[in-house]
């Protein structure tokens, strides 16, 4: 837990939110400013400030095992996935997040 992280927050229940999935590890909810129709975010309960943090290969299987089951619970067979890492890559939260995007057509490459 990082005290002023508000992913942290988010994962410790300090924050309301409504979890889409939860499970030891991970949880996912949807994101606060949506670029797809479908968008969420999937996060480790402990903190890592980005993919360059993560010492522990476990937490990958983590979060890109819960996917699949979050993504065939919503009925979704296509989507797109994201890790920002850095600023310049557009990261603005510094606890690391996949964001899963579904619902329209996505152009390559990214902007
Ligand atoms: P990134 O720019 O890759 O770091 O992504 C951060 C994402 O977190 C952005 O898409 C934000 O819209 C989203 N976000 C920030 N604060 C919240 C929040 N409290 N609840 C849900 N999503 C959030
Ligand atoms: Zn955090």
């Amino acid at each position: 837990m990082s005290p002023d992280c508000i992913f942290c927050k988010i994962a410790n229940k300090e924050i309301p939110s409504n979890f889409i999935y939860e499970d030891e590890n991970v949880v996912a909810f949807n994101d606060l400013n949506p670029q797809a129709p479908v968008h969420f975010l999937v996060i480790p309960k402990n903190h890592y400030s980005s993919l360059n943090d993560i010492n522990d290969k476990k937490v990958f299987g983590d979060i890109f095992s819960a996917i699949p089951k979050i993504t065939e619970k919503l009925g979704i067979k296509e989507y797109r996935t994201v890790v920002n890492t850095g600023a310049s890559a557009g990261q603005t939260v510094f606890h690391i997040h996949v964001h899963v995007m579904s619902g329209r057509e996505f152009t390559w490459p990214a902007g």
